[in-house]
């Protein structure tokens, strides 16, 4: 039912690009899988008059149980298609299979349901009762409402994940939208208007899907005065170009950004299951997700240990084909984001780093875009491959000299997008309350979930996404007071 080329979804129509169309690629073998459609300026300033006219004259910003009816059937549509979803999801974003049946795909379909309840149960309103402010006799009540016209600007690495983490909030919030996914994954985006065209009751430019190769139509959603809020997750550095824009015209911003994450290992922690959890983490999906844990923090007594233990898990753990249900690393999205992340693999080495394991493209894969699982050890914990984001499978290894040093290690960064930390229940909850992050992993528990916020401090973003916290970001707050005798 996906159409090849995938079509823009535009005022409840699917349509072409009227820049014609762009490829898109299977990372794991470099060909072409197909084509999108690739959206001009002009397309995306269509879209955002159709999401300006549906949310103000459309029923959709009041009519509570049609926002609701809606996205049921939007998560009901996808759960009809899934067997299609995993393929695409698979081939476009080289996500490894296990990753599907939860955050790539299985997960964030159900999180749809979730929004839905959460909003069918929501208070709306809420009484303050009657004061007299100022000698004036008044009623009091405050009501939550949709912002208006959600501008949604997305990255590749997880799309079904990060699209419905911004439509599901803010649709069953009463928003229309504009959603403008990541070049490198356009049809799993285009799929989702399709659904919505076809096997739902959203009305017409609620929901508007806009691909192209051009990254300046997402500067040009930030700009547009007709949208109320900008919601964005990507990289910082554009993170921070899409606040300047969105300035221009005070709209809301919310961002969800980069990170650097620490993994503490406490000296009562179990060494080797510790470093087998994060050399699994670190590598997952080639490491290309925003909080996996690329800091492993250990006692500076047993680092030679724990270097080659975790090195050992390492080698295990692939590159495989992103179809086979075994495979935890699969592919890198691109030919620049693997030569981005070769970039910071030669800057380590200049910084004086070694390679415990892996350290550059795996041998006998000579098409797609791959990296070895790597393991650098000897850095220092300022150097910049320390620092700053690869988004590859790279795991820099650093020694701690106790719970006070690996908690000044971990903070001392300008993320605070997530960590973990495995050793004695009482001391690993200590160190955990003391990380500057949004979220925090102890002893392998996991945060994922649609009722679970998820966010940044620092430069890792502004806003929380997910959960009741998640929703309220794509909400006004309105006092009414009304005069009373
Ligand atoms: P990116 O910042 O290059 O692009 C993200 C999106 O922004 C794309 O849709 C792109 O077309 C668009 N864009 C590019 N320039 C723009 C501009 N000037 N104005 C408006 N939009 C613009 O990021 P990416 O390479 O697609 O994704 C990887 C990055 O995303 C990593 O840094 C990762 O940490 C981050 N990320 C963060 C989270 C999170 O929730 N914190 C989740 C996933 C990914």
């Amino acid at each position: 039912m996906f159409a090849d080329p995938s079509p823009l979804l535009l005022d409840g129509r699917t349509a072409p690009g009227s820049g014609g169309t762009f490829a898109t690629l299977d990372p794991a073998t470099g060909e072409v899988l197909g084509a999108a459609a690739d959206a001009t300026a002009a397309d995306m300033d269509a879209a955002v008059g159709a999401a300006r006219r549906a949310f103000d004259t459309s029923a959709w910003s009041t009519d509570l149980a049609l926002r609701v009816r809606c996205l049921r059937q939007l998560g009901e549509a996808m759960a009809r298609h899934a067997g299609e979803l995993r393929e695409l999801t698979i081939k476009e974003a080289g996500a490894p299979r296990f990753l599907t049946y939860g955050a790539q795909l299985d997960g964030p379909v159900e999180a749809l349901g979730w929004f839905a309840g959460l909003a069918e149960g929501y208070a709306w309103e809420t009484d303050l009762g009657r004061a007299e402010p100022m000698g004036m006799p008044s009623h009091r009540r405050v009501r939550r409402e949709p912002v208006g016209v959600v501008g949604a600007i997305t990255p590749w690495n997880f799309p079904h994940q990060i699209n419905l983490a911004k439509l599901g909030p803010a649709l069953a919030a009463g928003n229309t939208v504009v959603l403008k996914p990541a070049p490198d994954t356009p049809w799993c985006a285009a799929v989702l208007g399709t659904l919505i065209a076809e096997e739902t009751d959203i009305p017409p430019g609620v929901v508007n899907v806009v691909t192209s190769s051009d990254h300046a139509l997402g500067a040009q959603l930030a700009e547009d005065p007709r949208v109320d809020l900008v919601s964005f997750t990507g990289s910082t550095a554009t993170g921070r170009e899409v606040m300047a824009t969105a300035a221009g015209t005070l709209k809301k911003v919310f961002l969800e950004l980069g990170g650097k994450s620490a993994f503490i290992v406490l000296d009562d922690a179990d060494l080797r299951a510790a470093c087998s959890y994060a050399a699994f983490a670190a590598v997952t999906h080639a490491g290309q997700g925003c909080a996996i844990t690329t800091r492993l923090l250990v006692p500076r007594a047993r680092h030679d240990e724990a270097a080659q233990s975790t090195a050992r898990t390492l080698r295990r753990l692939g590159p495989g084909d992103p179809s086979d249900e075994g495979t935890i690393c699969g592919p890198v999205i691109s030919a620049r984001q693997r030569d981005r992340i070769e970039d910071y693999l030669r800057l380590a080495r200049e910084e004086g780093g070694e390679f415990a394991c892996g350290g550059g493209r795996p041998a006998g894969r000579d098409r797609g875009f791959w990296i070895e699982p790597t393991l650098v050890t000897g850095l220092a914990a300022d150097a910049r491959a320390a620092r700053e984001e690869i988004f590859g499978p790279v795991l820099v290894i650093l020694p701690h000299d106790g719970d006070d040093d690996a908690v000044r290690i971990a903070n001392d960064s300008p993320y605070g997008l997530s960590g973990a930390v495995h050793g004695g229940a009482e001391r690993a909850r200590a160190v955990a309350a003391r990380l500057r992050t949004g979220t925090v992993s102890v002893n392998g528990g996991v945060w994922f979930g649609p009722d679970v916020p998820f966010g940044g401090y620092k430069q890792s973003g502004i806003g929380r996404e997910m959960g009741v916290a998640g929703f309220e970001e794509y909400l006004e707050t309105k006092a009414i007071a009304e005069g009373v005798s």
